[in-house]
């Protein structure tokens, strides 16, 4: 007979979610300054922000790339971007998001996030 906690935390490091900074920040468990949650998605500030505004959006499930998000989980992150941008006051002045995905983009954390930048006049094109 199986043990219920066992596979589930087999589970979490199979997902790689018991190592995952985003989803301890999502559970509460480290610190983040949350600036907006609803049943599929968490805003919090960049701990490093690159402009005045500067804020990520993730989905609560521990999904890396976009790929495996779902359309409700999408739809949800970016009404939160958008709506959270005009709370940020940089609806007139204008913002950016961003996804970094992979290794060419230099993704740092393997938790699906979108960046929301704005306050400020940003460079295009990226480096
Ligand atoms: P990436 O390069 O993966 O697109 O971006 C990761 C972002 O997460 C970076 O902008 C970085 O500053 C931010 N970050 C890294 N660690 C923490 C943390 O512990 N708390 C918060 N709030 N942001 C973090
Ligand atoms: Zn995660």
């Amino acid at each position: 007979m199986r043990i219920r906690a066992a596979p589930k935390r087999a589970e979490k490091r199979k997902n790689g979610m018991s190592e995952c900074l985003f989803c301890k920040i999502i559970a509460g468990q480290i610190k983040g300054e949350k600036v907006f949650e609803d049943e599929l998605t968490f805003a919090f500030k960049d701990i490093n922000p690159q402009a005045p505004v500067h804020f990520l959006v993730s989905p609560k499930r521990h999904i890396n790339t976009i790929a495996e998000a779902s359309g409700e989980e999408m739809e949800h992150i970016f009404k939160a971007a958008q709506k959270l941008a005009e709370q940020f006051g940089t609806s007139d002045s204008g913002f950016r998001m961003v996804i970094n995905q992979g290794h060419n983009a230099g993704q740092a954390v393997p938790h699906l996030h979108v960046h929301v930048l704005g306050g400020r006049p940003l460079a295009w094109p990226p480096g």
